[in-house]
């Protein structure tokens, strides 16, 4: 016997109103399935784009390769042009590595094991060809899922040690039934409904099941990993003027920000090592806070005029500081010194 859930009654109902017409589905609950070679396609193609973006190549590919077979004997740096635009270019070597493979077999495997077997083809994509191609009972959960469960259910724990709850949870409202409706389903109401901000709780089926709507909070769902505090490290920047120009350097070609110009200073650490690049009075004229990807910075910015240059260097006209190409770090640094000197000169 077939079993569905109050759930999936209750989405799979409001899909056979709502579902999204997409060229590489058939319409809900037709007793024909969708060709395992469209649904792989478009599931490969929407990985990271969306499905705005995927419609275009969607048709180029279908109208150029119509089958896995003739995709299978592409031409691959025709496939790859074909393919550019849409990134991720491992994707595309790992499309025609996979066509060759089904060519070989013969046909796409119709289980969930079969399809993780083949090149380019995760966990994720596996249960969703398995489901919408082939009708098979899977447990689909991409972040869209992973959203709207974690909203039915109200999961406190943070991504992304829910995930296996997730999964567990998302098993118990999968039905036996219409899988492959099931999971577009699911796909449709996390991409149009229970979007991440603002969900459209007053346009969602679910709302009769859904604890988080309960509490009044959705978006408090997924609950995410607290953020690790960044180490933090300390850097100087010198402004060093002189004759309406500054002094700037190239920051060495390996390493943060390398190859482009920048104030002098040096070595940014905690404390930072920075000799200024002449004796002079030097002042404190302010601190620039950045977050780089693996740590925060604060830049001390120390700000000087001289009447003669006594360095060699790249003497650059104050007036055009804005055209020097600086990273945003020193842009910010530089409009410090600057400020400064325009205050002195008052
Ligand atoms: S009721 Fe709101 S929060 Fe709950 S599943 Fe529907 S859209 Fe998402």
């Amino acid at each position: 016997m077939l079993v569905d859930t109050p759930v999936s009654r209750l989405l799979v109902d409001w899909y056979d109103v709502h579902a999204r017409t997409l060229p590489w589905r058939t319409p809900p609950g037709a007793k024909v399935r969708p060709d395992p070679y469209r649904v792989w396609l478009s599931e490969i193609m929407l990985q990271q784009t969306t499905v705005a973006a995927v419609g275009p190549y969607f048709a180029k590919f279908k109208g150029r390769w119509p089958t896995v077979e003739a995709l299978a004997a592409a031409d691959e740096a025709e496939l790859m042009a074909a393919w550019a635009g849409l990134g991720y270019y491992a994707r595309a070597r790992n499309l025609i590595a996979c066509a060759r493979e089904v060519a070989r077999l013969g046909g796409f495997p119709a289980t969930e094991d079969g399809l993780r077997a083949l090149p380019g083809i995760g966990a994720y994509t596996a249960a969703a060809i398995a489901a919408i191609a082939f009708g098979e009972r899977a447990v689909v959960v991409d972040a869209n899922v992973e959203r709207v469960v974690s909203r039915l259910f109200a999961i406190s724990e943070p991504l992304p040690g829910s995930r296996p709850r997730i999964r567990a949870l998302a098993d118990t409202i999968t039905p036996d039934a219409r899988a492959g409706d099931f999971a577009q389903a699911m796909m449709d109401l996390g991409s149009a409904v229970c979007t991440p901000r603002n969900p459209r709780c007053d346009a969602c089926p679910l709302t009769s099941a859904c604890t988080a709507y309960a509490q009044g909070n959705p978006e408090a769902y997924p609950v995410k990993p607290a953020k690790k505090a960044k180490p933090r490290r300390r850097g100087i920047a010198y402004w060093l003027e002189s004759e309406g120009a500054v002094l700037l350097v190239r920051r060495p070609d390996k390493g943060m920000l390398g190859g482009m110009r920048a104030l002098p200073g040096g070595e940014w650490g905690d404390p930072p090592e920075a000799a200024p690049p002449v004796p002079a009075t030097w002042r404190h004229v302010g601190t620039v806070e950045h977050v780089f990807t693996h740590f925060a910075l604060s830049l001390d910015v120390m700000a000087a005029d001289i009447p003669a240059r006594p360095v060699e260097g790249e003497w650059w006209p104050v007036a055009a500081i804005e055209e020097a190409g600086l990273p945003t770090l020193y842009a910010r640094a530089a409009a410090l010194g600057r400020a400064s000197s325009e205050m002195l000169a008052l």
